[in-house]
């Protein structure tokens, strides 16, 4: 657990998730005084076995001389938060668990002994984060993965010497006041999020705190795939820190498509077509980051690229799940926008694509869906499921065969039966829903494993049914 130095006043939590109760912990551990509040009984019980005081914070704000918020709470959009404006009026400082860790850095005096990596963008952050991670700890750092991603920040060990590679949300950047990374890396910029940043302006704004006031010295790496990044990259050009773009298009970049082109400090190419884990020009979108990284740690890159064979994946993101009857199935439940499906729509032919949830719709209630249209001849049927289901077979009509199967279990039937009947050498069933999950789920790991588990329980079936033509011959 982090060391925090103790305060002045009293600290209040206002979110006791994960974050919220790693914040509770190492706040009591040094002391402090600490007034909690979650919208649930169950949380704010655990907070107070912490040893925290219980108080409705949105009914009574107190002295707290801070306040500490997760990161879901709304800091400006659709409206500030009540709870926001009660800490404003009251002059209390607003922080966010990042910049605790910071803290507890500086109080351990350990800032310039650890190296700090962090990773933004719309798509693609936990896998690169997961990559760096599995790079660096293959390259032999003392390497630490949290933030956004696993473990929360203050739940990780403080090491001297440790580098620390923390996937950061546009939420956790909006509420960064004192933290600043060595290393920041931007992925991509899509429309996402725009509920709570108002609109893209506003988005694009918070995630490049993370570049702000001179933050990111060591270097910093922008994907310059889209519009965002390229006006980003533009605006941190007239800077002095090191900046190294990547992306697809552009002769000076770090990776072309599938293969990745080290321009500095050598010319050398290397194809990621044996990297198993990393399918998809998405995919050389995070290798080429995670190489750029490894390039400024001085990680020799023969070493990187083993790395990258060497990396597993991670699970709901493209994840190859099963095979059976020349049919591969793949779990891309953390597909909840249109721009990742995209990449998965783009990584494969004959998809038998399941699609669907709860949509993400723009002001105009409009999905989106013109944007995967230049992929639409890689698949062979739409299988719609959840809230969105009709929608998207509207928007679908004439373009795509469509089937309206409403759950999960029914679209994977469904779905794989008519890839097998169709009898490609290869096919795909892809989950990859370009919704939120939870009109049906609770999240979409959950919703991941319900596929997982339907792919299972139709394997199973189909093992039973050849096993009874085999008995009656
Ligand atoms: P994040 O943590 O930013 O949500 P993930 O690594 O979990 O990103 O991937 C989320 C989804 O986006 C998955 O469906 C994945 O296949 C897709 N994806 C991964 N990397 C990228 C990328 N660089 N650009 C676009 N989509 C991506």
């Amino acid at each position: 657990m982090m060391a925090l130095p103790t305060y002045s006043g009293e600290t209040a939590i206002f979110g006791l998730g994960r974050s919220g109760l790693a914040a509770v912990a190492a706040l009591k551990a040094a002391g402090n005084p600490v007034v909690a509040w979650d919208d649930a009984e169950a949380p704010r019980q655990a907070a107070a076995d912490l040893g925290a005081d219980i108080r409705d914070l949105t009914q009574d704000f107190g002295a707290a001389e801070r306040l500490i918020v997760s990161p879901g709470v709304p800091l400006t959009h659709p409206a500030p938060h009540q709870l926001i404006l009660a800490a404003q009026a009251a002059g209390a400082e607003i922080l966010g668990d990042m910049d605790l860790f910071a803290d507890a850095l500086a109080h351990g005096s350990l800032r310039d002994s650890v190296t700090l990596i962090g990773i933004t963008g719309t798509n693609g952050k936990s896998t690169t984060t997961a990559l760096v991670s599995h790079m660096l700890l293959c390259a032999g750092h003392k390497t630490h993965q949290g933030g956004n991603i696993g473990t929360p920040v203050l739940d990780l060990p403080l090491e001297a010497g440790a580098t620390y590679v923390l996937e950061l949300s546009s939420y956790q950047l909006d509420l960064n006041r004192r933290f600043a990374v060595d290393i920041g890396v931007w992925l991509n910029l899509t429309p996402d999020h725009l509920e709570r940043h108002g609109d893209m302006a506003g988005y694009a704004a918070a995630k490049a705190n993370l570049f702000a006031d001179g933050k990111a010295q060591k270097a910093r790496i922008i994907g310059i795939d889209d519009d965002y990044g390229r006006a980003l990259a533009d605006k941190l050009s007239k800077q002095t820190s090191p900046l190294i773009t990547i992306g697809a298009q552009n002769a000076d970049m770090i990776y072309l498509a599938n293969a990745i082109e080290i321009t500095q400090p050598k010319k050398d190419i290397m194809s990621l077509a044996d990297c198993a884990a990393l399918p998809g020009a998405h995919n050389a979108q995070n290798a080429a980051a995670a190489f750029a990284v490894g390039q400024v740690l001085g990680v020799p890159a023969a070493r990187i690229i083993d790395a990258f064979r060497s990396f597993g994946g991670m699970a709901h993101r493209l994840q190859v799940i099963a095979e059976h009857a020349a049919v591969t199935f793949v779990n891309d439940s953390k597909a909840t926008n249109m721009e990742a499906t995209r990449h998965a729509l783009a990584a494969y032919n004959n998809i038998y694509w399941i699609a669907g949830g709860r949509a993400k719709t723009d002001a105009a209630g409009h999905l989106g869906l013109d944007m995967l249209s230049p992929y639409f001849g890689n698949i062979r049927g739409a299988y719609l499921i959840g809230e969105a289901a009709n929608l998207f077979a509207e928007n679908l009509a004439d373009r795509l065969p469509t089937t309206l199967c409403g759950t999960l279990d029914r679209a994977v039937a469904d779905a794989a039966f008519q890839a097998k009947s169709d009898h490609f050498d290869t096919s795909i069933v892809l989950l990859s829903p370009a919704c939120a999950s939870f009109d049906q789920y609770s999240d979409f790991e959950a919703r991941g494993d319900a596929f997982c588990a339907a792919v299972a329980d139709w394997i199973s079936a189909e093992h039973e049914l050849s096993g009874k033509a085999e008995g009656a011959q």
